[in-house]
């Protein structure tokens, strides 16, 4: 196993622009090298693309909670599951302002905007292109995740002045039928493709520790590498396990394969922001700052991720602090 993992040579940065595919057995090489080179490998693409000192900041909004007619298997936000999440209607315009300030005050650069719909209607749409536009005007850059879009969908909020759309895929391909039976693989892959076609960035990741083996978090890294181009930002969750979904108590993740999830993100798309998502509040700060080490250069941060916790400003801040780091 290792002397097939030290064969795997470093490519070039600059090779991996989109032409560039990578299979998953490249990828799954990648993550059975001995850690102390994978993080080598990660720090040197990460130097040569990035500040590896510096972290940019995102806030999430929860704009409409719960009663969400899909199933995924993670959310505590499914109607069908009994979560204890309220369902609530879209928050009006300010209160979402007064939340984007506070953000704003605290230090984030990007708000994103999260509503727990399947497929946003035309007067959803409007109205989320109404808050795009009023955060937009205090200067942050905006990020929305709203579900699957129709046609002219990302026409509108990209003329509202939506920066990034946030869809993640979720889990390997052949994983995702396990996840998710309410819609199909295909169906996130073209919103993606709405959103790149109306010039809206792609924020798009995908959580781990959901019972995936090695190979398929290969091939979910695999599948955002090699999209064309790969998206910009990268969330990677480590799964939060709520109780009352059909993932609480499963199996948790080796930290320090999550710790080569990110790794593997930062090697293969050498120019994105491979974000520390959901999950972090239960890695600590250790495990945190190696995440950081393997290229990891952005978080959510604030005290709320949507429903689930998130490690507390002034937490991130000492940890920041601490750490030297700075931020944008
Ligand atoms: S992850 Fe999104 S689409 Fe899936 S149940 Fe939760 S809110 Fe709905």
């Amino acid at each position: 196993m290792q002397e097939t993992a030290v064969r795997v040579h470093p490519r070039k940065p600059a090779a991996l622009a989109a032409a560039s595919r990578w299979t998953v057995a490249e990828i799954e090489a990648l993550f059975d090298l001995p850690f102390t080179e994978l993080m080598h490998r990660a720090q040197t693409v990460h130097r040569e693309h990035f500040d590896p000192t510096e972290v940019q900041l995102s806030t999430l909004l929860s704009i409409k909670t719960g009663g969400c007619p899909e199933d995924c298997s993670y959310c505590p936000q499914a109607a069908r599951y009994d979560t204890g999440v309220e369902a609530s209607k879209v928050m009006d315009c300010d209160a979402v302002l007064d939340a984007a300030r506070r953000a704003q005050a605290a230090g984030a650069t990007r708000f994103c905007m999260g509503a727990a719909w399947r497929s946003p209607k035309d007067r959803d749409i409007e109205k989320v292109a109404e808050l795009v536009s009023a955060v937009k005007s205090l200067g942050l850059e905006t990020c929305a995740t709203l579900g699957m879009l129709e046609d002219g969908h990302a026409e509108t909020l990209q003329q509202a002045g939506l920066d990034y759309y946030n869809h993640n895929i979720d889990t390997a391909p052949d994983k995702y039928g396990d996840i998710i039976s309410t819609r199909q693989f295909q169906d996130r892959l073209d919103t993606l493709q709405r959103v790149r076609g109306a010039g809206v960035k792609v924020c798009c990741g995908g959580i781990v520790g959901m019972g995936e083996t090695r190979t398929q978090r290969a091939a979910l890294v695999a599948e955002l590498a090699n999209m064309d181009p790969y998206p910009e930002s990268v969330p990677i969750n480590n799964l939060v396990q709520v109780p009352g979904t059909p993932l609480h108590g499963s199996e948790k993740l080796d930290p320090l394969e999550f710790v080569r999830t990110i790794a593997v993100a930062r090697i293969t798309m050498p120019k994105s922001r491979v974000r520390l998502s959901a999950g972090r509040q239960q890695l600590g700060e250790a495990v945190q700052t190696l995440c950081f080490l393997a290229g990891a250069n952005s978080i959510f941060y604030g005290d709320k991720l949507l429903t689930t916790g998130n490690p507390d400003v002034q937490a991130d801040q000492e940890l920041l602090a601490k750490l030297g780091m700075t931020t944008s």
